[in-house]
C-alpha cells in the first residue's frame, strides 16, 4: 500500500483571478451601458424620435442633432432639414409659420422655406429691413427691403430711341449691357425696346398716390410699388416690349422667349416669373428685367429662383 499526498489545490489565486475577472467583465458592461446611455441613438429616442427617424437625423450635422435631442419631438424638423435651401437662422421661423398656415394640413416645405427666407411669412411693407447698398449690382429691393430714403444712382444716362420710348433713363453699365443684348437680339431678328426704366424717388411717389387716390391702398400696392422699394428707383431694371406689344401680349411673342432664355448672357434676369407671385409678392411680369451683371445673372438663371430666393439663400450673410 503506498500512499500518495492527496495534492492541495490552492484556493487564494483562484479567488484573485475570479474577481479580477468580474471586474473587467463590470467594467465593460458598465462602460456599454454609459456608451448606450449617452449615444446619440439612445437621446433621440429619448427625445421621442423613432429608429427611422434616428437613421435620418444622424446624417445630419452635429449642431442638429444636439437639437434635436435637447429638444421636444418636432415632426417638422427631419423634413425642414431636408429641403435644400433650408436655413437654420430661419427655423423657429418655418415652425411658426406652418403651425399659422397649416394646422393639420399637409404641409409644403419646400413652400414653407422659400417664403420665409424671403421674408413672405409677413404681410407686403411689414418687418422691412434696408437693403444692403454695399452689394453693388447685386442689391435686392422688394416689398421687405427698401432702398435708402429717397435713393438716386449718381450714373443716370438718358436712352436713345434706337433702344427705348423717349424719356427712359438707366445706369450707364445697364444700357451697356442692354445695347450688346438689343443687338444680339436684332442679330437672331428680334428688335428689343424699353418703355420704363429708371423711376426717381418722386416720380415712383407720384404713380403710387395716383393709384392710392383712385382705386385705394390695396390696389396701390397690387399695381405700383411704394417709392422707396421699387426695382426701377435702383437704376436696374428695365421694362422691355417688343414694338406694338403690351403687358397682355408680351409674353406670347417670340422676342419674349428670345429674351427670357438668353437675357442672363447679358447680365440680366426676368425679376416677376410667372408661378413665383406669392415669393416676389408681384404678378407675372414677362417685361420687367433686372440687372445683375453677366457672373451673378447667370448663377441665378441657372439655380431657376427668384432673385429674392436666391439672395436670402446665397448673398444674405
Ligand atoms: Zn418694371
Amino acid at each position: 500500500m503506498y500512499y500518495t499526498k492527496k495534492r492541495r489545490i490552492k484556493k487564494g489565486p483562484i479567488i484573485v483571478l475570479a474577481v479580477i475577472i468580474l471586474v473587467i467583465i463590470l467594467i465593460v458592461v458598465g462602460i456599454n451601458l454609459y456608451n448606450h446611455y449617452t449615444s446619440n441613438e439612445y437621446r433621440l429616442s429619448e427625445a421621442g424620435y423613432n429608429e427611422d427617424e434616428i437613421k435620418e437625423i444622424l446624417k445630419f450635422d452635429e449642431k442638429y442633432i444636439t437639437y434635436a435631442i435637447e429638444h421636444k419631438y418636432e415632426d417638422d424638423f427631419i423634413p425642414l432639414l431636408k429641403e435644400k435651401y433650408f436655413l437654420w437662422k430661419n427655423y423657429d421661423k418655418y415652425i411658426a409659420y406652418i403651425d399659422e398656415e397649416y394646422g393639420n394640413k399637409q404641409v409644403d416645405y419646400s413652400k414653407v422655406v422659400s417664403l420665409v427666407n424671403v421674408g413672405a411669412d409677413s404681410d407686403p411693407y411689414t418687418n422691412t429691413k434696408k437693403a444692403d447698398m454695399d452689394k453693388g449690382y447685386a442689391i435686392l429691393v422688394n416689398k421687405y427691403t427698401s432702398l435708402p430714403e429717397k435713393y438716386a444712382p449718381d450714373d443716370i444716362v438718358e436712352m436713345s430711341n434706337w433702344y427705348a420710348y423717349p424719356d427712359n433713363s438707366i445706369r450707364q453699365e445697364v444700357y451697356d449691357a442692354f445695347k450688346e443684348m438689343s443687338e444680339a437680339a436684332k442679330e437672331t431678328g428680334y428688335t428689343l425696346i424699353v418703355n420704363s426704366s429708371y423711376r426717381s424717388y418722386d416720380e415712383q411717389k407720384a404713380i403710387y398716390d395716383d393709384y392710392e387716390d383712385n382705386r385705394g391702398k390695396e390696389y396701390a400696392d397690387t399695381y405700383a410699388a411704394r417709392p422707396d422699394f421699387s426695382e426701377h428707383q435702383t437704376g436696374l431694371s428695365l421694362d422691355v416690349f417688343s414694338p406694338g406689344a403690351n403687358m397682355s401680349n408680351f409674353a406670347d411673342t417670340e422676342t419674349f422667349k428670345w429674351l427670357s432664355e438668353n437675357c442672363y448672357k447679358y447680365g440680366f434676369i426676368l425679376r416677376y416669373p410667372e408661378g413665383k407671385e406669392e415669393i416676389t409678392g408681384y404678378n407675372y411680369e414677362a417685361w420687367h428685367y433686372r440687372y445683375l451683371g453677366k457672373e451673378l445673372a447667370k448663377k441665378v438663371y441657372e439655380s431657376g429662383l427668384t432673385y429674392d430666393e436666391y439672395y436670402a439663400y446665397y448673398l444674405d450673410k
